[in-house]
C-alpha cells in the first residue's frame, strides 16, 4: 500500500496525541473515537487500549508501560515516517502530563518541523480530552469556579524543592489546587509533606476531595478536610483537590464561590452599595488604585500590607490613570458580570 516514491512514502505520516478523557466510553470524545479508528497503529500505556479495546480490532496495537514514554514517542515517530497514522493514547488529556510534551521534545530532537508541503512532511494532531480536573470536578461539585491550579506529586521527572516550592506558592496565593498523581505504592510521603505545606497557609477544615478512577467502574469519592487528608485511601489512580478558603460542602456537594456575593446580594440579586453591574469591583484595578494613592502610605507599607512587591506598587502608583471610553459597557459574558 505504502509503495514507496524514491525514499519517501506516497502518503505523509501522521501522529495524533488523543486524550481519551477520564475512561468512559460516553466521555470519549467523536474527534477522538475517529482519531483511533483512521490510524493504522495504537500506541499506549496498557489500561488505557484495553479502554478502547473495541475500536483497535485488527490494527497494530504497541503496548507500553508507564515508565516507557520517551519510546512511545520514538516508536510513533518512526511508525509516521514510514507514511502510518499513529494514535498515541492519553488519558484525560495527552497535553495534561501526557504524552505531547515528550512527543514534540523528540520529534524536535530528531530534526522534525512542521508541514510546509513538502515529501516526506509528517503531521500532527492534538485531540483534547477532558482531564482528571475536569472530570473530577464534575462528579463532586463546582470546586473549581474560582482560580486554581494543577500540580502533580511525582519527583520521577521533578525534583522536590521545585514541587515543594509550588505547593506553597499555590497554598499562599490561595488556588483551589488539583493534586495529580499524589501517592503511589513507593511514593507515599509525597501527600504528607503537601498537607503540612498547605496547612502552614489554609485552615485545618478546608475542604479536600479525593476522586479515584472517576468515569471508571471503581470509582470512589470521598470527602474530607485538609488535616485529616493525608490518612484517606489515595493512589494512583486518585485526584486529590483541596478547596481555597471560600470552598465549602453542602449537600454532598463542593462548591468554590465565584465572588458574586462581592457584588450582589445573593438572596434578592441587588446590587451592593458602591458597586454596579457589569462593572469592576470597587476594590478592582480602578478602584484600589484610587484607594492606594489617596492613602498617603508609601509603597513599602502598601507592600506589606498587600503582600505584593513594592516595586510593583511604586510602578502601579506612578503611571497615569485610564481614561474612562464613553460607551465602554463590559461585556457581560459568563463569568464576567
Ligand atoms: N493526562 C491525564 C493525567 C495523567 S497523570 C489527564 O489529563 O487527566 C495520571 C494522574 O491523573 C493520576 O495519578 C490521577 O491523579 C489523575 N487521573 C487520571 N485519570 C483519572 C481518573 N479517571 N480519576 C481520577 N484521577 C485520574
Amino acid at each position: 500500500m505504502n509503495s514507496a516514491i524514491g525514499n519517501e512514502p506516497e502518503r505523509p505520516g501522521k501522529i495524533m496525541l488523543v486524550g481519551l478523557g477520564p475512561g468512559s466510553n460516553d466521555h470519549l470524545t467523536a474527534r477522538a473515537r475517529a482519531a483511533i479508528a483512521e490510524a493504522d497503529t495504537i500506541i499506549g500505556y496498557v489500561t488505557y487500549i484495553r479502554l478502547v479495546a473495541d475500536l483497535v480490532v485488527g490494527k497494530e496495537v504497541i503496548k507500553k508501560s508507564m515508565t516507557e514514554e520517551l519510546d512511545r514517542a520514538i516508536e510513533a515517530y518512526e511508525r509516521a515516517k514510514q507514511g502510518k497514522k499513529v494514535a498515541l493514547v492519553s488519558s484525560g488529556d495527552a497535553g495534561v502530563y501526557g504524552m505531547a510534551g515528550p512527543t514534540f521534545e523528540v520529534l524536535f530532537q530528531a530534526g522534525w518541523t512542521p508541514p510546509s508541503g513538502q515529501p516526506g512532511d509528517i503531521e500532527v494532531e492534538i485531540i483534547p480530552g477532558a482531564s482528571a480536573l475536569n472530570t473530577c470536578a464534575a462528579l463532586v461539585g463546582a470546586p473549581l469556579t474560582h482560580d486554581f491550579c494543577a500540580i502533580s506529586l511525582s519527583d520521577l521527572l521533578t525534583p522536590w524543592p521545585v514541587i515543594a516550592k509550588r505547593l506553597n506558592a499555590a497554598a499562599e496565593a490561595d488556588f483551589v489546587v488539583a493534586l495529580y498523581n499524589p501517592k503511589s505504592g513507593r511514593r507515599t510521603r509525597q501527600i504528607r509533606e503537601a498537607q503540612r505545606l498547605f496547612l502552614a497557609h489554609r485552615r485545618p477544615d478546608t475542604p479536600v476531595v479525593i476522586v479515584k478512577s472517576a468515569y471508571r467502574p471503581k470509582q470512589r469519592i470521598e470527602f474530607t478536610t485538609l488535616d485529616q487528608m493525608a490518612g484517606c485511601a489515595i493512589g494512583m489512580l486518585s485526584t486529590v483537590l483541596i478547596g481555597n478558603s471560600n470552598t465549602f460542602v453542602r449537600n454532598g456537594l463542593m462548591v468554590t464561590p465565584r465572588g458574586y456575593a462581592n457584588k450582589y446580594r445573593v438572596d434578592s440579586g441587588d446590587t451592593r452599595a458602591g458597586e454596579q453591574a457589569g462593572r469592576s469591583l470597587s476594590t478592582g484595578l480602578d478602584g484600589w488604585l484610587e484607594t492606594i494613592r489617596a492613602s498617603g502610605k508609601t509603597p513599602e507599607q502598601l507592600a506589606v500590607r498587600y503582600g505584593l512587591p513594592a516595586d510593583y506598587i511604586a510602578a502601579a502608583m506612578a503611571e497615569a490613570p485610564e481614561a474612562e471610553v464613553a460607551g465602554d459597557s463590559e461585556n457581560t459574558e459568563e463569568g464576567d458580570a
